[in-house]
């Protein structure tokens, strides 16, 4: 089980959490945790890190310290009965935040923040809030140890703050963690793992979904639950159409596609590592442990929903390359790649017309310059005469495995988006037919959401 940020927001929340795993434990089942750090704490460390590599003013950085030991404390305070032992955890967590303010005041001399301290740093969410809930579980008489992704055998890639694991894991979290069940409920930090080195490394923003994966994977659990602050998985964001509705059965391939296009309520790798052993995932309500939320299984039966979700990738750039040199010249698209590669920058959709005249890349905002430089350098000899930008465009996706040998899907997608007046400037689909992407103007996009998810009748109860 893992509980996302919400989950385990203060204190109170962690007892709740507590409470709940020891639930599940005492009707029969063995658990793990997996824990997020505390709302908004991943956030704050990734600010005062930036600011400190800015301004180098460690005046504030005592300031964020005393306010962020605070916090912890009194979560610890609420999470962990009185009458255990408060004091050890407490011990425990100044000695992290020790660490962290050292390093912070680091990065304020050398006036320079890597990849690699920006994993140290923001990992301290996580090595923070497990020993919080480790101590709530002891005192409700659960025995229970807590681990950092590394320490339980998360051992991944050198790829800072978007590291993968090593194949290697599998078998060490099932050797460390395996024998702790019967005992207890061991609690491991989310987000984070280690490299061959023992250096910090994290799975990416909302990481603790893969961490969670990666565990039920590893010590082959008969099933992975997600506890966030959403009825599971829903027909798209609930913040940009209030109507959403919970999508109670999904398979793997849409659950997949729906976070790569967006779906803030998933990793998008967190699906692989339960695949790999079809292990279902649950997605639920920790304000609602009742309601049943999404399960997603390898296997669906054809159902009649053609369009399951609606998603929106923010934070894109659209590249244009264009010349009349491509035409026929062959092992454009491919230097295209391979360039964009080489300097590690993540292609998420790509169109070329029959013309030959044009290729259409989205990517990464982040990774816009970097791309546009690279693609610029392979091509100084005169093939493509222009490369375009635009930072001001969204995706758009519409989800679903009915989609498949189902005519006229994208005549009714485009169509609406015709009559809303939403203009589209790219479009792709996958030849697996399970998603139709396409790009609008960031002012549009919401708009497009709303709209598609009426024009497919994704509010109304199935
Ligand atoms: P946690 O970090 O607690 O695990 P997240 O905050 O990552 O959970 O995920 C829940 C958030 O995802 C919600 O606040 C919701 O607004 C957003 N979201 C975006 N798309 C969807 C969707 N299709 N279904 C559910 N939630 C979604
Ligand atoms: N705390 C990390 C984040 O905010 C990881 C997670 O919550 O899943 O991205
Ligand atoms: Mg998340």
């Amino acid at each position: 089980m893992k509980f996302g940020g919400t989950s385990v927001a203060d204190g109170a929340r962690v007892r709740h959490v507590a409470e709940l795993a020891k639930k599940h434990r005492d009707s029969g089942n063995e658990i793990v945790l997996v824990t997020s750090a505390l709302s908004g704490v991943t956030d704050m460390l990734l600010k005062n890190a930036r600011e400190a590599s800015e301004n180098g003013k460690t005046s504030s950085i005592k300031e964020f310290i005393a306010d962020l030991t605070k916090q912890h404390h009194k979560a610890a305070h609420d999470a962990i009965d009185s009458n255990s032992n408060v004091e050890k955890v407490i011990r425990e967590l100044d000695s992290r935040i020790e660490e962290l303010e050292k390093a912070l005041i680091g990065i304020c001399y050398l006036g320079e923040l890597t990849s690699r301290s920006i994993d140290y740093i923001s990992s301290y969410g996580e090595r923070l809030a497990a020993p919080i809930l480790c101590g709530s579980l002891n005192s409700f008489g659960v025995k229970s140890h807590s681990f950092t992704g590394g320490e339980a055998g998360i051992i991944t890639t050198d790829e800072y703050c978007n590291a993968k694991p090593l194949e290697k894991t599998y078998y060490l979290v099932k050797e460390r963690i395996e024998p702790l069940l019967k005992e207890g409920i061991p609690v491991i930090a989310g987000f984070i793992g280690e490299n061959e080195a023992g250096i910090i490394t994290t799975l990416g923003r909302g990481g603790s979904d893969f961490s969670a994966s990666i565990i039920g994977a590893a010590i082959k659990a008969d099933e992975i639950w997600l506890w966030k602050e959403v009825n599971g998985i829903l027909t798209t964001d609930p913040k940009i159409v209030p109507e959403a509705r919970t999508i109670p059965v999904i398979s793997y391939i849409e659950a997949m596609e729906l976070s790569y296009f967006g779906a803030k309520v998933l990793h998008p790798r967190a699906i692989e590592p339960a695949i790999k052993h079809g292990i279902p995932v649950r997605v639920k309500n920790t304000f609602d442990p009742d309601f049943p939320g999404t399960i997603v299984v390898k296997d669906l039966k054809q159902s009649r929903d053609i369009v399951k979700a609606v998603t929106v990738i923010k934070n894109v750039a659209l590249i244009n390359i264009s010349g009349a040199g491509m035409v026929g010249t062959i092992g454009v698209a491919a230097r295209v790649f391979s360039t964009l590669a080489n300097v590690g920058v993540n292609i998420i959709m790509i169109s070329q017309g029959s013309s030959e005249a044009n290729i259409s890349l989205v990517v990464d905002a982040t990774h816009l310059d970097a791309a546009v430089k690279a693609i610029k350098e392979e091509f100084r000899n005169g093939i493509i005469k222009e490369i375009a930008q635009d930072r001001n465009i969204s995706v758009v996706a519409v989800v679903g495995a009915g989609m498949a040998n189902t005519p006229g899907v994208a005549g009714r997608v485009f169509g609406a988006m015709g009559k809303a007046g939403v203009n589209v400037i790219m479009i792709s689909q996958g030849s697996s037919q399970h998603n139709i992407s396409f790009a609008v103007s960031i002012e549009s996009a919401k708009k497009a959401v709303q709209v598609l998810h009426k024009e497919f009748g994704l509010e109304r109860e199935k």
